[in-house]
């Protein structure tokens, strides 16, 4: 039996990545006057991963490694007037519109009446929060929990400071890397729901023999199907 449900937040209650696809799109277009080198969505990337330390998730920091980005691939010719127009990219995915995925409101409406429903999301404190808010979807969760990552030592200890055991939790979310391989790792049951494009970052093998379950829908919706053939008691 299950006592706890918690959800990821971006890309899987509201659309998130197509966001950064789009600053992405802008800022091939904003370098394209200095002849960048084929591979800048690869520097980008690495960038991004050697400032993980640094600054952790969220728009701020992909906003920051953009700026580095580019005055190393310009050498340092990147104009004022152009980091500014950067700065305004950021703004805008940070105040952007919330578009909620198909059937989140039933699923999570379905979901609350029979089980405790926790968000966990990394990224922007103030971002995260002002995006539950503004998605109107707080009201179902019991809590939210903004964490600077999401390993099987997060998990766990939501976990302990809940004393919920890891076989009565359920973890539903789009990354393979911060979902479904650290909860599964530490005995608990993860739901994939994968997007259309997925960040590169979030894709990692699952090995065989992990203590958890991992289940995989191809949409939303399928959830609270497979959380009621879950709470089914077996043969
Ligand atoms: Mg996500």
């Amino acid at each position: 039996m299950l006592s706890l449900i918690a959800f990821d937040a971006d890309d899987t209650l509201w659309h998130n990545e197509d966001l950064y696809r789009d600053a992405r799109d802008e800022f091939r277009a904003l370098l394209a006057p200095y002849a960048p080198p084929p591979d800048l969505d690869d520097i980008v990337h690495e960038t991004e991963m050697r400032n993980l330390p640094y600054y952790g998730f969220g728009v701020s920091s992909f906003t920051l490694s953009l700026i580095e980005t580019a005055i190393a691939v310009t050498g340092g010719r990147i104009t004022g007037a152009e980091i500014d127009r950067l700065l305004a990219i950021a703004r805008h995915m940070i105040s952007a519109d919330i578009r909620l995925i198909d059937e989140v409101e039933d699923t999570l409406a379905a979901l609350s009446a029979d089980y405790p429903l926790l968000l966990i999301t990394k990224g922007d404190l103030l971002h995260q929060q002002d995006k539950v808010a503004r998605s109107g979807l707080g009201r179902y969760f019991s809590g939210v929990e903004v964490v600077s990552d999401k390993t099987a030592a997060t998990y766990a200890d939501i976990l302990r400071r809940r004393g919920v055991e890891p076989a009565r939790f359920l973890m539903v979310g789009n990354s393979l890397r911060s979902d479904v391989l650290p909860v599964a790792e530490i005995g608990g049951h993860a739901v994939y729901v994968p997007i259309e494009v997925a960040w590169v970052y979030d894709v990692v093998d699952l090995p065989d023999g992990l203590p958890g379950t991992v289940h995989q829908v191809a949409r939303l919706g399928e959830v609270v199907p497979l959380v009621r053939r879950l709470a089914r008691p077996g043969p």
